[in-house]
């Protein structure tokens, strides 16, 4: 008896969702978009990380000529680089243009290297449906050390290495070679040393 109010309750439930979801029209999860280019930033990137979101620093802002990986034409679009390159470029289009260039007050691509944004999903209606969309948040990311200390030797990064911070193993290395390097640097000076 329990177990078949609980069924009832819940098909109502479920009924109502499908009701409510057809009033507002079909949720696409970006199935237009997928596949239809796998290599720029989609919401399906987003969609598997935790929270949704993804705070990342912007390395350049160009246009390229991006292919239709479904119609094999060119068009050309505004990518934007991340300093992290397990991220693909995102194809920015005018809405995020204008949610950068407000939240960073400029609009000159090179005073935007090295910002950071967070990128989250929207919902946006659009010909009578509902779609998935990349959008760049309008609020500010918490950390904004985002500009990394930058290895003398081969120009990378430099991360953090063992428990110090970008900064300490930037110093740490000028200290002990004379340059500020990264790590994989960093480990070739001291095999140089050892020999
Ligand atoms: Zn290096």
């Amino acid at each position: 008896m329990k177990q078949d109010e609980n069924n009832f309750f819940a098909s109502n439930v479920a009924l109502r969702a499908t009701r409510k979801y057809k009033k507002e029209g079909n949720i696409m999860s970006d199935i237009m978009r997928m596949g239809r280019n796998p290599n720029y930033l989609g919401t399906w990137d987003i969609d598997e990380l935790p929270n949704k979101e993804a705070t990342l620093t912007i390395e350049k802002i160009v246009d390229e000529k991006v292919v239709d990986t479904l119609t094999g034409k060119d068009k050309m679009e505004t990518l934007c680089y991340w300093t992290d390159s397990a991220f693909k470029p995102m194809i920015l289009n005018i809405t995020n243009k204008k949610r950068i260039s407000k939240l960073y007050k400029t609009k000159d691509t090179e005073k935007l290297k090295g910002k950071s944004v967070i990128i989250g999903i929207e919902k946006v209606k659009a010909f009578g449906d509902i779609y998935e969309v990349l959008r760049i948040q309008t609020r500010m990311p918490k950390v904004t050390n985002a500009v990394k200390p930058k290895c003398e030797k081969c120009g990378k990064d430099i991360n953090g290495a063992g428990n110090m911070s970008p900064e300490e193993t930037a110093s740490y290395t000028k200290k002990k070679y004379g340059k500020a390097m990264c790590s994989a640097c960093a480990t070739k000076a001291a095999k140089a040393v050892q020999s």
